[in-house]
């Protein structure tokens, strides 16, 4: 009798065991498909490698202070470095020279808010898109991995890596968090030191705050941050204050809506009813916000078209939809759950539940006012002379990667920035923040560069208009941008996306 008993314990404990195995690697393969892991990755058949040493002859070149292009200058190449820029550069010996006539030469784009997730697809869009340099804002071991390859070769832009954000909750949901979404769960001041020491040492550029860190393990972040020397970026905790940032060590807040959120929370929280009532807050608070960023030195970046796009994912995602460029996003994450971009995923848009007498007026009034926070909290930032980096936190719907770089730039001039300003925050201010020798066309700068047809000082639109990407030192013509844009949509293509079949 006891032998049958322990035989049965032994049978019902190993079927645990089997059951529990199968449940891990099922969740752990869901999770890395809807974060667009499952896609093959894509091959573009590429023209030959460009020479190590080369001459960009005859070409306007956008000048130290980014104000104006000077003409017919050149640009010498070597090992991925500018060695000399000016009317006539003479180098030793016989060179490679590429004729720019007629083209407008700009420092490679960065986008300061970016999130590769499990793809390494997304590389060849930057590049395509002339965005040389990416801050992936949500860095894992394998964006470590792909750094360290472009750094010895591998085509892709530049990455400066900030580790997953620093989140605080309980045990049983912090398993579940940390192990779903890879996110640094810490639940107390001395886990969140050891936790920035250990992130360090694996190699991640900065460490970032998330909405959910506790005011203590925020304030923790701060001083070990300061301590270690490393970036702290990212969001202001919902626990936190905006007192708490002045007092922190955060130097980059990781968009402009972190602001309007922080005052919605002062105002007591927007809705569609006291819309005018919150303007008039953001209106009286946005200037002495605004000097105290400037004070401390802390940069803010933009995410505006992302903030833009709410209301028509709220109300009028079909209709949207078509307008984007669907084809070039992972399926994975366009359809997937974690943070997905069609009807049925999407979380911005209403639920069909919720539309009920009224529903789209409200949600229209107050995602009117959400858009309108933003453009006022920006006027009050660039009076005060606060550094704002492009930012379009790619990825998120409906910023598809590489792409968004050019809309987000396009709505920054729209709310009222110079074409030569937005240029410089997305090109030498963030080098400048990331203390790398990017971001301008100069002597001992990597050679990021792009050359445009048309002249983007006088039409921001012109930021598109791609000819050529130099990518440490590499050239990719436009056949080479075109085929890995080809490479990219027919990968996406493989993996099944309905939301491309047309
Ligand atoms: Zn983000």
């Amino acid at each position: 009798m006891k032998k049958w008993l322990v035989r049965i314990f032994l049978a019902i404990a190993v079927l645990a065991i089997a059951s529990g195995v199968v449940t891990f690697f099922v969740i752990e393969d869901a999770v890395d498909t809807m974060f667009g892991g499952a896609t093959p990755v894509a091959q573009p058949g590429l023209a030959q490698r460009s020479p190590d040493r080369f001459v960009l002859a005859n070409v306007s070149v956008l000048g130290p202070a980014g104000e104006e292009f000077r003409p017919r200058q050149s640009i010498l190449v070597e090992d991925g470095v500018i060695r000399a820029v000016g009317p006539s550069v003479e180098p030793a010996g016989s060179i490679a020279v590429i004729d720019g006539s007629g083209l407008f030469a700009v420092p490679g784009y960065t986008d300061s808010h970016v999130h590769l997730w499990n793809s390494p697809n997304d590389l060849l869009l930057y590049l395509a898109n002339g965005v040389t340099q990416v801050r992936e804002m949500h860095g894992r071991p394998h964006h470590l991995q792909w750094k360290q390859e472009i750094e010895s070769g591998r085509l892709g832009p530049d990455m400066y890596v900030v580790a997953a954000q620093l989140a605080s909750y309980g045990l049983w949901e912090g398993l579940w968090v940390g192990w779903t979404s890879g996110r640094n769960v810490v639940r107390s001041p001395p886990a969140t030191a050891r936790r920035i020491e250990s992130l360090v040492e694996q190699g991640y550029d900065a460490v970032k705050a998330s909405s959910f860190l506790s005011r203590e393990a925020y304030a923790e972040a701060g001083r070990a941050s300061r301590e270690m020397s490393v970036p702290l970026v990212g969001h202001l905790p919902l626990a936190a204050g905006l007192p708490d940032l002045w007092a922190s060590n955060q130097s980059e807040v990781a968009h402009v809506e972190e602001l309007v959120k922080a005052l919605g929370r002062e105002f007591g929280g927007l809705r569609s009813t006291n819309a005018e009532a919150f303007l008039a807050h953001v209106r009286a608070r946005r200037g002495e916000i605004a000097e105290r960023l400037a004070a401390n030195g802390i940069h803010v970046t933009s995410t505006l078209a992302l903030s833009e796009s709410f209301g028509r994912q709220a109300v009028d995602l079909e209709g949207l939809l078509p307008d984007v460029a669907l084809g070039y996003v992972n399926p994975g994450v366009a359809q997937g759950d974690a943070m997905g971009w069609v009807p049925g995923v999407n979380p911005y848009r209403v639920p069909d539940a919720h539309r009920n007498e009224g529903w789209r007026g409200r949600n229209e009034a107050y995602w009117a006012a959400y858009a309108q926070a933003h453009h006022l909290m920006l006027e009050a930032l660039l009076d005060a002379g606060v550094t704002i980096l492009v930012g379009t936190d790619a990825n998120v719907p409906v910023m598809v990667p590489g792409f968004s770089m050019h809309e987000e730039m396009q709505a920054l001039v729209a709310a009222g920035m110079r074409p030569a300003q937005v240029l410089a925050s997305a090109t030498s201010l963030p080098g400048r923040w990331m203390e790398w020798n990017t971001g301008r066309i100069e002597e001992g700068f990597r050679a990021n560069l792009v050359l445009l047809r048309e002249n983007p000082l006088e039409d921001i639109g012109a930021t598109a208009s791609i000819e050529t990407v130099v990518v440490n030192g590499r050239v990719l013509s436009r056949a080479d941008l075109d085929a890995m844009l080809r490479a990219v949509e027919a990968a996406n293509r493989q993996a099944g996306s309905p939301a491309i079949a047309d």
